[in-house]
């Protein structure tokens, strides 16, 4: 198999350190970036007790510059930007009629900008190579709608436009481009929320349980195979059975 070079956005959250582990169980050669060097560097002494050896490059991947910076940082450290996992994201909760500006662009930049942000600086070199594979991390609430999430709603239903216009534009050369919709799993994201709410959500999922995060960079190892060449412009849904159907 070929060993590959990743760029992981957020790798160092919850879902981000299951998809860093799973591509490095792959085989292939693995980036995240940074914004807090101190955090990151205890993510980084954290992963290695645990056997691994990630590149990190510092990066706000709400900046353009800083994004490009990032990319290019690795193509130094490692080579070529070969898989791309949209992953970083925040939430900034409250309902519309009372979400301020900031709610608003905070998510907008975060989810959704950092994809233009990141996905620019990489996709020329796929292109010219002919092979990339690039997924986007959205959400079950980016199809369905949260109660005090338009912000978040409205930047992850983006990523799916964005998701099935780029893969068209270059499903000709080798590069896939997909979106992975995790239900909710257990990391700080949704730990942050009160508990109370947290058992009703997993009382409303088929299956019972809140999602691993290993449960969805499972889906991100299958989509980055070789052989998933012909999964193009897919989403795949991984959430307990919580949001069915189109
Ligand atoms: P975490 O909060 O655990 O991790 C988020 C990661 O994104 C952190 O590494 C964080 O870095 C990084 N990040 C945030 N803002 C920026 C920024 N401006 N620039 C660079 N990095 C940034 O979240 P999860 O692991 O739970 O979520 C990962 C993805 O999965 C997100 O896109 C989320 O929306 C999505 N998702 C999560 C679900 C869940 O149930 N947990 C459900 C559905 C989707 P830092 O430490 O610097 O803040």
């Amino acid at each position: 198999m070929n060993s590959r070079v990743a760029l992981v956005t957020g790798g160092t959250g919850g879902i981000g350190t299951a998809i860093c582990k799973k591509l490095a169980d792959m085989g292939h050669k693995v980036a995240t970036n940074y914004r807090n060097e101190e955090k990151a560097r205890a993510w980084q002494e954290r992963t290695k007790a645990d056997g691994y050896d990630f590149t990190l490059v510092k990066g706000d991947v709400t900046s353009p510059e800083e994004a490009e910076a990032m990319v290019r940082e690795v193509e130094r450290t490692l080579g070529p930007v070969e898989i791309l996992v949209n992953n970083a994201g925040i939430t900034r909760d409250g309902t519309f009629h009372k979400m301020t500006a900031v709610q608003w662009g905070d998510v907008i930049n975060t989810n959704l900008n950092s994809v233009f942000n990141v996905t620019r600086p990489v996709i020329e070199g796929m292109r010219e190579r002919k092979w990339g594979r690039i997924i986007q991390i959205s959400s079950i609430n980016g199809l369905k709608g949260q109660y005090g999430q338009a912000n978040y709603a409205a930047a992850k239903a983006g990523m799916h436009g964005f998701t099935i216009s780029l893969a068209r534009e270059n499903a000709k050369l080798g590069i896939t481009v997909n979106t992975v919709s995790p239900g909710y799993v257990a990391t700080d994201m949704v730990m942050a929320v009160p508990e109370e709410v947290r058992a009703k959500i997993a009382a409303d999922i088929p299956t019972g349980r809140l999602g691993k995060p290993e449960e969805i960079a499972y889906a991100v190892g299958f989509l980055v195979d070789e052989q998933a060449a012909w999964i193009t412009g897919s989403n795949l849904d991984i959430n307990g059975g919580h949001h069915m159907g189109w």
